[in-house]
């Protein structure tokens, strides 16, 4: 089956660690006569303001919207910081994911062993820590309205909505269950409830729709980001709404020692999806050959799975980054006083080679 990929790099280290990504994915399909993918490149964020003083042409929502999968690298610049929020990089994302649908944001994290020394927790806790947040992404307080800031001077007032429909909890909580088949069967939902009305639905709503051969527990927002740096090892599949998933996915980041590891993914029912790494743009490190691309190209894997109907790649692409790590080889966010450093192309070269290895065997 033929796939259209739309690539967006973006801004800052978006462009570099895109590049050994597409270098990997060329490399795949040079070697797999069975993939039938065609990708095009185009601006986004910043670097469509820079040309075209919009962070979004519609053609290139058109194209994102024709295609199977958009790989996207990273938004944002200090630069455009001053612009009004819907001129912003950072509102090409958003609009997007709205547009496109895309209400199911999938962000694992998780540790790597060989890693349990970088993460900021301590080693007994973090170690096996595995877990997935299934975040809505299209709904709830980032988009409901009535929003905004009204009155003058003293007298300004900013406020926003939070409200959950039914249908939005409903299939939110299906994509969880669909995740926790496929892992251990366990899911836990936050919220607040004990505080705000739309939790009360989102609770009602999540425990008629997960079905009882999935285990169910809930947790207020509070308590699961204590949890998650207490004992992040309880965790398996977590499902929570569009603001309280961001803070959580951020915190949970912080188990595997680094943000430039953490992939993503962002679906909708049926083929498309968006797969972009956790991290920003970077703009400190930009330009220096210190990006980790290993989030980026775990994001392919990602599309690989969901997308592009090639779970075999995705295994693959998990398993030979996991092989580099084991290697001991780092890039710089990753290793310690004293270790050496890969720069992005070495590591992405380090990927391609594990799995030249995995191939030859
Ligand atoms: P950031 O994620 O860009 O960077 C945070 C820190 O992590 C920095 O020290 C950076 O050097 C490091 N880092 C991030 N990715 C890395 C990688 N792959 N390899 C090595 N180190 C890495 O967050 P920020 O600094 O708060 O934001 C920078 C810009 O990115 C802002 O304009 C922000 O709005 C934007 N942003 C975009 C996205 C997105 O495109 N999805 C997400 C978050 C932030």
């Amino acid at each position: 089956m033929s796939h259209k990929i739309t690539v967006l790099p973006g801004d800052g280290i978006g462009p570099e660690i895109m590049d050994e990504t597409l270098r990997l994915l060329e490399w795949i399909v040079e070697r797999d006569p069975q993939l039938d993918l065609i990708w095009e490149e185009f601006p986004i964020g910043g670097a469509s303001l820079e040309q075209y003083d919009k962070p979004l042409l519609p053609e290139v929502l058109k194209a994102a919207k024709n295609s199977s999968a958009i790989l996207l690298g990273a938004v944002g610049d200090p630069r455009w910081d001053d612009l009004p929020v819907n001129r912003r990089p950072e509102a090409a994302l958003l609009n997007l994911r709205k547009q496109c649908g895309l209400y199911a944001n999938l962000r694992p994290a998780r540790i790597y062993s060989e890693l349990v020394e970088s993460s900021p927790l301590k080693n007994h806790r973090a170690a096996g820590a595995d877990l997935v947040i299934v975040r809505e992404l299209t709904g709830g307080i980032y988009f409901s309205l009535p929003r905004g800031i009204e009155g003058t001077g003293e007298h300004r007032r900013g406020f926003n909505t939070l409200s959950y429909t039914r249908e939005e909890v409903v299939r939110i909580t299906e994509v969880a269950v669909e995740i926790a088949r496929q892992r251990s069967g366990k899911i836990t939902s936050i919220d607040k409830a004990n505080v705000l009305e739309s939790s009360k639905l989102w609770r009602e709503v999540v425990t008629e729709t997960v079905p009882d051969d999935i285990q169910l527990n809930h947790l207020y927002v509070d308590n699961a980001a204590m949890q998650l740096v207490l004992d992040p090892c309880q965790f398996d599949v977590i499902v929570t709404g569009n603001m309280f998933g961001d803070i959580l996915s951020d915190i949970a980041s912080q188990i595997s020692g680094s943000i430039g590891l953490l992939p993503s993914a962002s679906l909708r029912d049926g083929a498309l999806g968006m797969y972009e790494p956790v991290h920003g743009s970077a703009p400190d490190i930009a330009g220096t050959g210190m990006a980790n691309p290993l989030a980026m190209i775990l994001s392919l894997a990602m599309a690989f799975r969901y997308s592009l109907d090639a779970v075999g790649w995705a295994d693959k692409i998990e398993k030979a980054v996991d092989q580099v790590i084991a290697s001991g080889k780092r890039t710089a966010d990753l290793a310690r006083d004293n270790e050496p450093a890969l720069n992005t192309t070495e590591i992405g070269q380090a990927v391609r080679e594990r799995l030249q290895q995995m191939e030859e065997i």
